[in-house]
């Protein structure tokens, strides 16, 4: 039997590893129905190379979703209703990020903000998980994968801090683990999963020049390892290549 095509959204989807995760997708032999690439200024100059891809792709739809701004999810939440209805939101990839490198002393209340997006699709990840007829969980029935970081993990603080302090990423990324291990609890009743994956350090504008990997090889391994999701793995905390990170 042929695979049903998915819904897919993912944040931050126009450059680094988003971008990335769009192009990827659209070449997997698992077909996707509508992927719902957002970012915070489709029109502007940094989401050209979207842009081009959705000219060539019409499964694309690129929208406006500013990770701090709550009226642009809600407005984003609204159109993805509206083109997927009954049908419903199969994978929700919580992909966009800041970092900011300051220590504790210079940490800002700015740089500490944070918004999460996923209550907003809530809605939409249950009719995708009543809809689909696959028992148990996975990425293709209902699924919000947040893209964290080690640097979010308290066992790595005592040997990553003396040359990386990023303070207020680190409790952003602490905060999203917990919020996911949450979600995990809370919406297993719906078959709902989540998952956290650490990209690996990338060649990314925020990973910079030093980064051990590339992207291409950063997102082929997580999207291999979102496949892989199951039920056994609700609120795991995985690297790219499927490795538990300690939490
Ligand atoms: P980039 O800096 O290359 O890209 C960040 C993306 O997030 C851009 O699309 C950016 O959009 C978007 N973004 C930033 N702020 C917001 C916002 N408020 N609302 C919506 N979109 C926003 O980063 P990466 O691709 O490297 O990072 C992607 C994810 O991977 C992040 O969550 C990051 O924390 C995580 N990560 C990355 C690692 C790495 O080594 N690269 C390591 C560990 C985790 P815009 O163009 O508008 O700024």
């Amino acid at each position: 039997m042929a695979a049903r095509p998915v819904n897919v959204l993912i944040t931050g989807a126009n450059r680094g590893l988003g971008l990335e995760m769009v192009k990827q997708i659209l070449e997997a032999q698992r077909p996707v129905k509508n992927l719902f690439a957002c970012c915070r200024d489709p029109d502007g100059p940094r989401a050209e190379a979207l842009r081009t891809l959705a000219k060539k792709h019409p499964n694309i739809s690129i929208s406006r979703l500013d990770a701090t701004d709550l009226c642009s999810i809600k407005e984003c939440s609204q159109k993805v209703g509206t083109l997927v209805g009954t049908e419903g939101l199969n994978l929700l990839i919580n992909n966009a990020g800041f970092m900011s490198k300051s220590t504790l002393q210079e940490t800002t209340p700015e740089d500490m903000q944070y918004t999460f997006n996923t209550n907003e699709f809530l809605p939409h990840l249950r009719v995708g998980a009543k809809a689909s007829k696959m028992p148990g969980m996975s990425t293709r029935k209902a699924a919000v994968v947040n893209i964290s970081s080690v640097l979010g993990s308290m066992q790595a603080v005592k040997e990553s801090y003396s040359y990386f302090s990023a303070v207020s990423y680190r409790i952003s990324k602490a905060a999203l683990n917990m919020l996911t291990l949450c979600g995990a609890e809370e919406l297993k009743k719906d078959e709902i999963l989540f998952a956290l994956l650490h990209p690996g350090w990338v060649r990314t504008d925020m990973g910079g020049e030093e980064g051990e990997i590339d992207t291409p090889e950063s997102v082929q391994g997580m999207l291999h390892v979102m496949a892989s999701l199951t039920e056994k793995q609700n609120g795991a905390f995985l690297d790219y290549k499927g490795e538990p990170i300690p939490w």
